[in-house]
C-alpha cells in the first residue's frame, strides 16, 4: 500500500468542519451506509461533521467508472467491495478531489447531509461471520482461567484459531443488548439451571471487512490477501462467560456469543490506514516460524491502531459523568497473526470468502493489565472487582451499563484519523 496525494497532510477539504476533525478529515474518507428520515439507506463517506451522499454523486455523473457508479446505487457496500481494491482506491482518489477542489464545490455541496441528522446502518449484508483469536495475551489470560496448567494450547502458534459465528445477530453501534439467559452450572452444583447470565462481558476486537471474494476451491495466496480486505472497523463480541464455561467443550462458542455482536458503522479502508501500518513484530525467540503459506506478503501488515474501551454505568449517566476508560492498547501489539494471515488461512482449504463477509480479530489485549480487552481479564474472572471513580464496582456488566469501543491512528507526518464508535447498552433479561 503506497502513499499518494490522498494522504498529503497539507490537503484540505472545502468542507470547513473537516479541517482538523479528530476522526473524519479528508485523509480518512471511510465508507458507510446511512439513512435520513423519509429516505432509504444510502452509501456515504464521512467528511467532518457531514456525510457525502455517494448515491447522489454517482447519479449526478460525478463518478466516471460505470461499475463503481452502479455499485454506489446499492443500499449496502457488498457490490462495491466485490469490485476489488483497485476500484476502491480509484474511488478514494476521486472523492479526495471532489471534496478538496473548489471547482467541484457547487455540484457536490448540495449532497452533503449533517451527520447528526442521520442514522447509521450495517455497512454490508453480512453473509458470513468468522471470529478469530489472534490476541495472544488474551488467549493466554483466558487459557489461565479455564486451564491454569496449560493456558496456551500447542496449536496456537501454528494455526490462526477461529470459529464460525452467526451473521444474523450482527448489529451496528447503538443497538441495545438484551441480557441473554441460558444454561449455567456452578462448579459445586450437580446439574445446570437456566437463568439470565450473571457474567456478561464485552470483547474488544477489530472487524475485518472482506472485499473481493475468492472462488470455492481457490485459496488466497498470502501475497494477495491484502487485496481481499475492503477495510476495518471495531467489533464488540459480547460474551456470556457463565454460559460459555458450561457449553464450550467440545465444539467451542455457541449461545454464549451469538445473541448479539456489535460493529462500528464506518469501514476504514486499507488506503486510509496506509500511513499507520507497521511491520509485524518479530516473534519471540523460540516461537516457531509460520508455515510457508502464511509467510511473506506485504511488509507492513500490522495495524497501528490505538484502541480504548469506555464504560458508562446508569448511575454515571444520570449524574452526567464522563465515561470511565477501562483499558487502552494498540492493535499491532496484541495481534500474533495479521489480518492478511487470517484471510489466507481462512481460504487455505478452498473455503470461499465473499464480499461483505465479516471477520473478527479476537479480543485484543495488551500484555499489561491496563490494556486487557475484556472484563474476564480485568476482574480476574470476577475475583477482583474493578473500582469506578464514583464508588461503584464491576466484575461483569450490569443492566444499564454502556460499553463503547473507540479507535484512533496517529503517526509522524500523517493527519490523525478515527474509527467512530462501537457502542451498546445492556438491557435487563427478558426471561
Ligand atoms: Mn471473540
Amino acid at each position: 500500500m503506497t502513499l499518494d496525494a490522498t494522504h498529503d497532510p497539507d490537503l484540505k477539504s472545502w468542507v470547513e468542519s473537516a479541517d482538523g476533525h479528530p476522526e473524519w478529515p479528508i485523509q480518512n474518507l471511510p465508507l458507510g451506509v446511512f439513512s435520513t428520515a423519509g429516505k432509504g439507506a444510502r452509501i456515504g463517506t464521512a467528511i467532518g461533521e457531514k456525510i457525502l451522499d455517494l448515491r447522489a454523486i454517482a447519479e449526478r455523473g460525478l463518478i466516471e467508472d460505470e461499475d463503481v457508479a452502479e455499485a454506489l446505487r446499492s443500499r449496502v457496500l457488498n457490490a462495491l467491495f466485490a469490485l476489488g481494491a483497485d476500484a476502491m482506491a480509484d474511488l478514494r482518489a476521486r472523492l479526495s478531489v471532489l471534496l478538496s477542489d473548489e471547482a467541484h464545490r457547487a455540484e457536490v455541496e448540495p449532497h452533503l447531509v449533517a451527520m447528526d441528522a442521520t442514522e447509521m446502518q450495517l455497512p454490508t449484508h453480512v453473509g458470513d461471520y468468522t471470529d478469530f483469536y489472534v490476541g495472544i495475551h488474551h488467549a493466554t489470560n483466558v487459557g489461565k482461567v479455564f486451564r491454569p496448567d496449560n493456558p496456551l494450547l500447542p496449536n496456537y502458534k501454528y494455526v490462526p484459531i477461529g470459529y464460525h459465528g452467526r451473521a444474523s445477530s450482527i448489529r451496528v453501534s447503538g443497538h441495545p443488548l438484551v441480557r441473554p439467559s441460558g444454561q449455567v452450572k456452578a462448579p459445586d452444583a450437580e446439574v445446570p439451571v437456566r437463568r439470565p447470565s450473571a457474567r456478561l462481558d464485552y470483547e474488544l476486537e477489530m472487524a475485518i471487512w472482506i472485499g473481493e471474494g475468492n472462488a470455492l476451491g481457490e485459496p488466497i495466496p498470502i501475497e494477495e490477501a491484502g487485496q481481499h480486505i475492503a477495510g476495518y472497523g471495531l467489533l464488540n463480541d459480547w460474551s456470556a462467560r457463565d454460559l460459555q464455561g458450561w457449553e464450550y467443550q467440545p465444539l467451542g462458542p455457541f449461545l454464549a456469543k451469538n445473541f448479539l455482536s456489535t460493529v462500528s458503522p464506518w469501514v476504514i479502508t486499507p488506503q486510509a490506514l496506509a500511513p499507520f501500518m507497521k511491520p509485524m513484530k518479530p516473534r519471540p525467540d523460540g516461537d516457531p516460524a509460520p508455515l510457508p503459506y502464511l509467510t511473506g506478503g506485504e511488509e507492513k501488515c500490522a495495524l497501528g491502531v490505538r484502541l480504548e474501551v469506555l464504560l458508562t454505568t446508569a448511575k454515571m449517566r444520570e449524574a452526567g459523568e464522563a465515561p470511565y476508560r477501562l483499558s487502552k492498547g494498540e492493535a499491532d501489539a496484541a495481534m500474533y497473526w495479521s489480518a492478511q494471515q487470517v484471510v489466507t488461512h481462512h481460504a487455505s482449504n478452498g473455503c470461499n470468502l465473499q464480499p461483505g463477509d465479516l471477520l473478527g480479530t479476537g479480543t485484543l489485549s495488551m500484555a499489561d493489565e491496563d490494556g486487557f480487552g475484556s472484563l474476564l481479564e480485568l476482574s480476574k474472572a470476577g475475583k477482583q472487582p474493578i473500582a469506578l471513580p464514583n464508588g461503584e464496582t464491576r466484575t461483569f456488566l450490569e443492566d444499564g451499563d454502556e460499553v463503547t469501543l473507540v479507535a484512533r491512528c496517529e503517526a509522524d507526518g500523517a493527519v490523525p484519523i478515527g474509527f467512530g464508535k462501537c457502542a451498546g447498552q445492556v438491557l435487563p433479561a427478558r426471561g
